[in-house]
This record gives structure tokens, C-alpha cells and sequence, in this order.
């Protein structure tokens, strides 16, 4: 067997990327964009030793699961990789790569998983779920200008109107920016000579208030004819705030640092609802937080979703109304205010300074008093704190230099003993999961129950093997869909300490 050859493949299993895999002459290959279950000829790409890479080049059979993919570009743009699967077989699909980590990489027997395992939450409307949209510009070959998507892997932009991921408020500003850039000779920014002007516009859409906000990334300090752009993104319904953000690197990150307001106010603001999780449904409760996003904010990107995430974590967390919490990786304290609603004290820390600022302005939106925030890193952060209060019980010296009357010592080193030793832990790591020693000071601290989300569920079975080792033990796990269309799955689970 060489490159180029045409193979026939069975489809039997999946990879956790969302690759159909086959085998053939002894040898597995992984497909993009074939489904379990489909029966199609494959051109190899790539060959190993026990293993190669094949490219879809026909159906013969197609899997029961499949479906007629919506958007024509889907296999071109990367983004969906698992679009032509139809919305169940996507939820089994994403439970079953949670289930297999658990299993596989957290050391958990199958029975117990399926035991403590609760059905996936998947998505009402699987489509146009997203907030946020980030979209390229660039030059078509009669050198007009485009906005689209980055093809898979590569840097070269498809020209897209619309994508079915991202509300339909999106299309109307890309036509106006678009018109724009034509009537006033707006130049593209070139990636790779570092030339002409317009990088990129981004889009938030606030999903509870139709609040709508474009940012426009230049490689220069101003707009030309700024005003006639803002006529036209301002008539938008909806329109809220204009931004220009100034980005003269030669880079793929996508924001620069510094951001101007052109129209409207410099932030959108959006709101969370609490839900009640009854069994299997999700109803809305009165109680709801409220947040300014501004274009650099980090902001969970589908808030349907989220309102579920969030209401299941708070229902894991077990609060009655006087606990002490931590929620580490809060970002803009997203999860911190909620938990506020119905704990006593909550801990946020986060690594973005920036961040923190929005958790400690949103707190302060929505009145919210028993919510701190601090900066830094949450391996550093935790151990320092925990080391800290332990030496000053033991020395009882606590906070001589800076509490001048004795109350304030005393309530203060009774709320420093809350905090190495509170009732919940919650943390929401990034992709890499937690660090060992954060998970070290967690068990350490000896809270009654740990509550983590996960946007990864091989770096949560990793983490939580750390954790069952220390005393915990693994109670609640639900996978919940804020992806559709892509291989991706949150998690959340409840550990509680053992015997308790
Ligand atoms: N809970 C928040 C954010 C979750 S995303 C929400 O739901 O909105 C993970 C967050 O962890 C990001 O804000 C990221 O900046 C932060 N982060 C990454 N590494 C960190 C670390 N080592 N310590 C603390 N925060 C970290």
C-alpha cells in the first residue's frame, strides 16, 4: 500500500477528535468526516507504521446516523467537524467519550460510571447558538473584499455571508462593513506581507437583552470615513456598541491591547438565569445575574447552554446559605455570582488581571457584596493561602499588623480558618485541567464537596484520580452539549469527601 492508493473501509469507531476510524490490511486509519457506521472509499494521505490517514472520497453506504449537513462549506471550514451526524447520534457520540475517559483514564470501573452517570443535556436548538463571532477579512481575487473563515489548518480565507453556528445579526453587519470597505477603499489586511487595514471583525450578541456589539480590528490608528461606517452598523436593531480595536502586529492573536469606542457605550451587558433542574427539565427561576461584556471579555459562548451548566454546579454544590467557597479559574466570576446568590462567602481566583476587574465590576452590578476576587494563579494562589493560615493558627498571630482591634482579629481569623477549610471547592480549569498542586492544597483543605467543570474530560479523569486517591469520592457526572456540531462536550461532576 502506498500514498494516493484508494481503500475501502468499514467505519467502526470514532476518534475523540471526531475522525471515523477503519481498519484495512492490518493497518487503522483515521477519516475526517466519516461516520461510524459508513462504508466508503477513502484516497490514504499519510502512512505509519500501524496507522495512516485517509481522505473521504466517497460514500458507498451511509451510517444510519448521518444526515444531510446544513451548510455547504462544513467539511471545507473545520469549525463543525461532526455536522453530518444527526443531533442524538452527536449526544451519544459525547457521552461516550466522557464515559471512556472516565473509565479509561481515570481508572473507573464501567459499572460504577454507568451507575453514577447522568444523561447528557443536550441543546434545544443546535444550531445559531453562539454569542461571539470572529470573522477574518481579507481580498477575493478580483481584490474586493471578503470576510469568512480560515479553511482547516490553513490560513487562506472561504468567503462565507453567514455561518449557521453564529446568530443572523451577524450577516447584516458583515454587509455593512463589507459596503463600507467597497465605498470608501477600505483596504484588507494581508497576513502575509503585513499590509492594508481591516484585520477582523468581532461580534457579541447578548441572548437575554438583543444587545449587539461589533469590534473592528485594524492594523492602523483610525478609520478612514469612520462615520460613514458607523451610519451604517449604528441603523442595525440591536446595535449597542462600536469599537475599534488596533492590532499592528504581525500575529494570529486577534486583539490588540489598546480599544476605542467609536458609537455607543464600550460594553453589552447580558444576563444569566438561575434554572431549576427538576428531573431532566430545566425551568427558569427569578434569580438572575447580570454582566457587562466588553470585546476582550471572556464570556461563555453559548448562553443557553450555559444557564444549564451553571445551575446544575450550584445544584452539585449543595448551598444553603451560609457556606464558604472557593471557585478557582473564575474568569469574569461568571460561576463566583451565582454561587453568591445562595453561599455565605465566595473566593474567586483567576489568572487574567483584566478579569478579575470585569468579576469585581459585575459583582458590583448586581449588588452582590460576599464575592472576592483575587489574582493569580490558582496552583500558586490556594497552596500559599493554605500555607499561610495553618503557620498562623499555630502561632495564633494572625493578622497582628493589620487588624488593630481585637474583633476585627478575631473575625478575621475565623474568616481566614472558613477559608482554609471551606465547604466547596469549585473550579472550572481550562483545557489542561488543574495543576497537581492545586489539586494537592484542595484535598489539603478538606472540603465536604468539590464540584468541577471541565471543557476536557481526559484532564478531568486524570484529575479526579488524584482526587478519589486523597480521600474523595466521585458521586455525580453529567456531560452537557454547548457545542453542537463539534467534537466538544463539557462536564461536570460532584465529589464528596469520603464517609460524609
Ligand atoms: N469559570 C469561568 C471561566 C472558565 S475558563 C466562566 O465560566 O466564565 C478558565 C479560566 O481559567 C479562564 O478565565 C483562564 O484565564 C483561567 N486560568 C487559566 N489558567 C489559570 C490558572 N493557572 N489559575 C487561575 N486561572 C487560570
Amino acid at each position: 500500500m502506498q500514498k494516493n492508493d484508494v481503500i475501502e473501509l468499514e467505519i467502526t469507531d470514532m476518534s475523540v477528535g471526531g475522525e471515523g476510524i477503519g481498519k484495512f490490511g492490518g493497518m487503522t486509519f483515521f477519516v475526517k468526516d466519516a461516520l461510524i457506521g459508513d462504508v466508503i472509499r477513502a484516497r490514504v494521505l499519510k502512512l505509519k507504521k500501524s496507522y495512516g490517514y485517509g481522505r473521504l472520497e466517497e460514500i458507498l453506504q451511509p451510517s444510519e446516523t448521518r444526515v444531510e449537513p446544513p451548510c455547504p462549506l462544513h467539511r471545507r471550514c473545520g469549525g463543525c467537524q461532526i455536522q453530518a451526524m444527526a443531533p442524538e447520534a452527536q449526544l451519544m457520540f459525547k457521552a461516550q467519550k466522557v464515559r471512556g475517559n472516565l473509565i479509561r483514564l481515570g481508572g473507573f470501573a464501567a459499572d460504577f460510571i454507568a451507575e453514577i452517570m447522568e444523561p447528557i443535556v443536550g441543546m434545544e436548538e443546535p444550531y445559531r447558538y453562539r454569542n461571539k463571532a470572529q470573522f477574518p477579512i481579507g481580498t477575493d481575487k478580483e481584490g474586493n473584499p471578503v470576510a469568512g473563515f480560515y479553511a482547516a489548518r490553513t490560513h487562506s480565507i472561504i468567503p462565507v455571508e453567514d455561518c449557521l453556528l453564529g446568530v443572523e445579526e451577524n450577516r447584516s453587519v458583515l454587509a455593512a462593513v463589507l459596503a463600507y470597505m467597497r465605498e470608501h477603499h477600505v483596504s484588507a489586511y494581508d497576513e502575509t506581507t503585513g499590509k492594508g487595514l481591516m484585520r477582523h471583525v468581532l461580534i457579541r450578541y447578548g441572548f437575554s437583552t438583543g444587545e449587539l456589539m461589533v469590534c473592528l480590528i485594524i492594523n492602523g490608528k483610525k478609520l478612514p470615513a469612520e462615520e460613514c461606517l458607523v451610519e451604517r452598523l449604528s441603523a442595525i436593531r440591536g446595535m449597542k456598541s462600536i469599537t475599534v480595536n488596533v492590532n499592528q502586529e504581525k500575529t494570529n492573536v486577534i486583539l490588540g491591547k489598546e480599544t476605542m469606542c467609536i458609537w455607543g457605550e464600550p460594553y453589552i451587558t447580558d444576563c444569566i438565569h438561575l434554572l431549576e433542574c427538576g428531573d431532566g427539565h430545566f425551568t427558569r427561576t427569578d434569580t438572575s445575574v447580570k454582566f457587562w461584556i466588553s470585546p476582550q471579555s471572556f464570556y461563555q459562548v453559548n448562553p443557553v447552554q450555559t444557564e444549564k451548566l451553571y445551575s446544575l454546579a450550584l445544584e452539585y454544590a449543595g448551598l444553603t446559605g451560609n457556606e464558604t467557597v472557593w471557585d478557582l479559574y473564575c474568569g469574569i466570576g461568571t460561576i463566583s455570582l451565582f454561587l453568591a446568590k445562595r453561599a455565605g462567602k465566595v473566593y474567586g481566583v483567576e489568572v487574567v488581571e483584566q478579569a478579575v476587574a470585569d468579576a469585581r465590576r459585575n459583582a458590583a452590578l448586581n449588588g452582590i457584596t460576599n464575592a472576592e476576587f483575587f489574582v493569580g494563579k490558582a496552583e500558586e494562589v490556594l497552596p500559599r493561602f493554605y500555607a499561610d493560615t495553618v503557620t498562623v493558627k499555630n502561632e495564633g498571630t494572625m493578622g497582628e499588623s493589620n487588624c488593630p482591634t481585637k474583633m476585627r482579629r478575631e473575625s478575621g481569623r475565623q474568616a481566614a480558618q472558613d477559608m482554609a477549610h471551606p465547604d466547596v471547592i469549585v473550579v472550572d480549569p481550562p483545557r489542561k485541567g488543574c495543576d497537581r498542586a492545586c489539586l494537592d492544597t484542595m484535598i489539603k483543605m478538606q472540603p465536604e464537596r468539590i464540584v468541577y467543570v471541565s471543557c476536557d474530560s481526559a484532564t478531568l479523569a486524570r484529575d479526579l484520580r488524584v482526587l478519589v486517591d486523597g480521600g474523595y469520592e466521585l458521586r455525580r457526572a453529567r456531560a452537557v452539549d454547548q457545542f453542537g456540531q463539534t467534537v466538544h462536550v463539557e462536564t461536570i461532576v460532584l465529589i464528596q469527601k469520603k464517609n460524609s
